[in-house]
C-alpha cells in the first residue's frame, strides 16, 4: 500500500508559508493544524458566533448545534457509546486535572493511585496534589531498562485499596504503547478505574474507548491536527455520571438557590461557563477528517521512516537511544541522548538546517531520571513527514557533533 505523503502535506496551511528548508520533526509537541479543521474554526467564527446552549434565537442555536455536532464527531473518533459521555476541556492537561479533581474528590486518605515513572508532568503532578490534600496514596509503576511501563508488575501492586490506575497510552518521550489489556484486566480484578492519557496517541489514528474498557480517556487538539485551546474528556457513562463537579459557573447548574444549587447532568457538569466553541468545531472537523483517512498505509509510511532514522542514529556516534530499539508497540516517536552535547544547543545547530527538532526534559523528568540523563532531543513523526524530513535530520545531527565537539 503507498500513501502519498507530499500530496497529505498539501493540506495543511502552515506547509505553505513558512519557507524551505524545513522540516517539521516536532508534532508531538504540536502537530500542524488540518485545512478542514482551520476552515471550520472561521466558518464558525464568521458565520456562527454566538453562545451556546443559551440563547434562544437562531444564530444561538446554529452556534449550539455545531458544537454539539463537534461532541458527536468526538464521540464517533472514540467509538464512545454516547455523545453525553464526551467532555470539552482546555486540552489534556486540563482533562487530566479534572479526574484527579473529581474521581479525587470521590477517594478517602490510604486510597490508592497507581501511576507509572514514564508519565508527562501532566499525570502525576495531579495525583501529587490530590494526595498531599487528601492522604490519598500514590504509587509507581516500575520501567523496564527500555523505559517501557512494566505492566506484568501490576497485579502483585494492587491491594484492595486501589481506586485509579492513570497511565499514558503512548509515551511522549519513547513513543511506546502501553499493555492496556494487562491494564484493564489487573484493574478489573481489584475493581479499580482505568485512565489513558491519549494526548500522544491521537494523532496516529482513531480509538476505541470500547475495545480498550477503559473508564477515562483524555486528549488534546492541538496534538491531532486540530485547534489549540480544546482537549476531550471521554469518561464511560456512569462513571461520568458519579463524580461531582470541581469548576463550577455557568452552564453546569439545574436550580439555583442562595443556599444551594442542583448539577447538570454530564458532560454539562464539567463544562461551567463558556467553553471553547470554535476550537471544538475545529477539533471536530479534524476528528472527522482522521476518520476518513486510510491508516494502515499510514503506519505502514510512518514505520518506513521510524525504521530509517532508527538505523541513521545507529550509525551517529556518541548517541544513546533513550527507548525501545526496535519499531515494535510504539508510535514514530524516537527520543536520544548525544553524549557531551545540550540537547538545546543541538537543537539551534539543527535550526540552521531548517529542522524543528525538540529539546529538554520533556516533561518527563522522572523518566529522565530512570535513563540517567537531565535532558533529551526528540524527533517526532507524522502523516505528512517525508524521507527528506528525516534524512535532513540525520544530515543535521551528523554536523551538530561535528561542531559542537
Ligand atoms: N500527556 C502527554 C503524554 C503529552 O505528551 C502532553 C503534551 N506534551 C500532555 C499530556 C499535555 O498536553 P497539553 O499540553 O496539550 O495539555
Amino acid at each position: 500500500m503507498s500513501f502519498d505523503a507530499l500530496a497529505l502535506r498539501r493540506e495543511f496551511p502552515l506547509f505553505a508559508a513558512v519557507p524551505a528548508p524545513f522540516h517539521y520533526l516536532d508534532s508531538a509537541a504540536t502537530s500542524q493544524i488540518h485545512g478542514a479543521a482551520l476552515d471550520a474554526l472561521v466558518r464558525h467564527e464568521s458565520t456562527r458566533r454566538a453562545n451556546v446552549a443559551r440563547g434562544t434565537y437562531r444564530l444561538a442555536e446554529a452556534a449550539t448545534a455545531a458544537y454539539e455536532e463537534a461532541r458527536a464527531a468526538a464521540a464517533r473518533f472514540l467509538n464512545a457509546a454516547d455523545a453525553g459521555e464526551i467532555v470539552f476541556t482546555s486540552g489534556a492537561t486540563a482533562a487530566l486535572n479534572l479526574v484527579a479533581g473529581a474521581f479525587g474528590a470521590t477517594l478517602q486518605a490510604g486510597d490508592e493511585v497507581i501511576v507509572s515513572l514514564a508519565e508527562h508532568h501532566s499525570n502525576l503532578v495531579p495525583w501529587q496534589l490530590l494526595r498531599d490534600r487528601t492522604g490519598v496514596v500514590l504509587r509507581f509503576l516500575p520501567l523496564a531498562a527500555d523505559g517501557r511501563i512494566a505492566t506484568e508488575a501490576l497485579p502483585a501492586m494492587l491491594t484492595p485499596r486501589s481506586r485509579l490506575i492513570a497511565l499514558t497510552h503512548c509515551s511522549n518521550v519513547t513513543g511506546a504503547l502501553t499493555d492496556v489489556p494487562a491494564v484493564v484486566a489487573a484493574a478489573r480484578a481489584v475493581g479499580a478505574r482505568v485512565l489513558l492519557d491519549g494526548a500522544q496517541r491521537v494523532q496516529h489514528g482513531p480509538v476505541d474507548v470500547q475495545a480498550l474498557g477503559v473508564d477515562f480517556y483524555a486528549f488534546s487538539g492541538h496534538k491531532c491536527y486540530g485547534p489549540g485551546g480544546v482537549g476531550v474528556l471521554w469518561g464511560r457513562g456512569e462513571a461520568l455520571a458519579a463524580l461531582p463537579p470541581v469548576v463550577a459557573g455557568g452552564g453546569m447548574v439545574g436550580e439555583v438557590t442562595p443556599e444551594r444549587t442542583d448539577f447538570a447532568p454530564p458532560p454539562q457538569r464539567f463544562e461551567a461557563g463558556t467553553p471553547p466553541i470554535a476550537a471544538a468545531v475545529g477539533l471536530g472537523a479534524a476528528l472527522d477528517w482522521m476518520a476518513g483517512l486510510p491508516w494502515p498505509a499510514i503506519h505502514a509510511h510512518e514505520r518506513a521512516l521510524l525504521d530509517r532514522l532508527l538505523r541513521g542514529l545507529a550509525g551517529l556516534p556518541g548517541l544513546r537511544l533513550l527507548g525501545p530499539a526496535d519499531a515494535a508497540a510504539r508510535h514514530p516517536i524516537v527520543s536520544f541522548d548525544l553524549a557531551g552535547l545540550h540537547p538545546h544547543d543541538v537543537c539551534q545547530v539543527l535550526d540552521r538546517h531548517g529542522v524543528a527538532l525538540r529539546g529538554g526534559n520533556l516533561c518527563a523528568q522522572p523518566l529522565m531520571r530512570h535513563f540517567d540523563v537531565a535532558g533529551a532531543n526528540r524527533a517526532s513523526i507524522a502523516p505528512y513527514t517525508t524521507a527528506e524530513d528525516v534524512d535532513a535530520l540525520l544530515a543535521g545531527l551528523a554536523d551538530a557533533i561535528r561542531v559542537l565537539t
